[in-house]
């Protein structure tokens, strides 16, 4: 069973006399800032020149300075900008501004562990990685309510690296829910596969799969839409409250049947392995090189696919359904 940590097993007073300097204000960094401070905990955030956040984050009342003067009037460095610009922004002007005996942390270990950064020995490492979006970290706080999360411990330089990151798990809610210790491979390793295999890419085709097999056989796409994308939501819903028991009790029998007989025929021996290759190219770093190339030529490939899948026929089907729904809070992202 993995250890698990609450609140009850963190002192939140090894933050207090410290100042947390929160790089970045997107997903996470709003979200990590806004917890800290209505913890009590002194916090800056660092950002760059002409960033479109800056903005955002002083409206909410936070002190904004480049990121390199955030570093050098910090103790702790929480790193919340996007993996791929953590290396440069490291390099330029984290590195530069580290006192041996801060504490540098991420929320996700992907440039520590395929070392695109590497941290001086006199400074503990730490990763806080709440498990869900920023948007939700921030309203389950306020509501009282807090997100897991995972804790580890890269560099333990001053002793207490540990106290330090627990103290700040709970400062941004996560103790409230249920703090696992792991290693920043083992976070970096699942997190990657998951989003690859089942969360993101795993689910998208899968759906896109669904709703095309019935568009081609001639069914109306709106019809398609609803059965394969739609209801998703409410079928993970059920999962997410009591688990694939609780799912399968609440569909009726014959849907439960189908799912018995032909779930293994979709995700069969092909799948199986095909996850395999993707877990042994998360693990031996194959992915991490492809992913840090496209980021150095511009992002050729992924502009080109983000492009063809905005345009498919799914994608305004499914804006024209949710017109017809107005309860829905339905949201649009920004044209890339
Ligand atoms: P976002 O893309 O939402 O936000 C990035 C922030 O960094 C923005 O404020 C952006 O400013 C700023 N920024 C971008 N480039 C630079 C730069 N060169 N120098 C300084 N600031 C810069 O990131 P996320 O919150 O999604 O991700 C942050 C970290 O959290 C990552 O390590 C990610 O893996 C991890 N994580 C993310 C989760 C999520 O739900 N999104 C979940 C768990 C972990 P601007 O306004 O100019 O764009
Ligand atoms: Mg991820
Ligand atoms: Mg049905």
């Amino acid at each position: 069973m993995a250890q698990v940590y609450y609140d009850k097993d963190a002192n939140q007073e090894v933050l207090k006399g410290k100042t947390v300097a929160v790089l970045g204000y997107g997903s996470q960094g709003h979200a990590h800032a806004q917890n800290l401070k209505d913890s009590e905990v002194s916090v800056v955030v660092g950002l760059h020149q002409g960033s479109r956040s800056a903005s955002v984050a002083k409206e909410d009342g936070f002190e904004v300075l480049p990121v390199s003067e955030a570093v050098a009037k910090s103790d702790v460095v929480m790193v919340l900008l996007p993996d791929t610009a953590q290396p440069s922004v490291y390099k330029d002007s984290i590195a530069p501004n580290l006192r041996p005996g801060m504490a540098l942390a991420f929320a996700h270990g992907f440039a520590v562990h395929y070392h695109q950064i590497e941290p001086p020995a006199d400074v503990d490492v730490f990763m806080v990685a709440p498990k869900s979006p920023g948007h939700i970290v921030r309203r389950l706080y306020t509501q009282g309510k807090g997100t897991p999360g995972l804790l580890a411990v890269h560099n333990d330089a001053t002793g207490s690296a540990r106290e330090v990151g627990m103290a700040y798990a709970s400062a941004i809610g996560c103790g409230r829910a249920g703090v696992i210790e792991t290693t920043f491979q083992e976070e970096t390793e699942t997190d990657l596969f998951g989003e690859q295999a089942v969360l993101c890419g795993g689910v998208t085709e899968l759906m896109k799969a669904g709703f095309e097999t019935l568009v081609e056989a001639g069914y109306q796409p709106e019809i398609a839409y609803f059965e394969c994308l739609n209801e998703m939501k409410l079928i993970v819903d059920l999962i997410y409250e009591g688990g694939l028991s609780w799912m399968r009790y609440s569909i009726s029998d014959t849907a439960e049947y189908g799912d018995m007989v032909a779930g293994p025929r979709v995700i069969g021996d092909e799948s199986r392995a095909a996850m395999k290759v993707l877990l042994k190219e998360v693990q031996d770093g194959t992915f991490a090189k492809d992913w840090i190339l496209e980021n150095q030529v511009g992002r050729p490939r992924m502009k080109a696919w983000r492009k063809r899948e905005a345009s498919q026929k799914l994608e305004e089907v499914g804006a024209d359904l949710r017109d017809m729904m107005p309860w829905l809070e339905s949201k649009k992202a920004p044209k890339q």
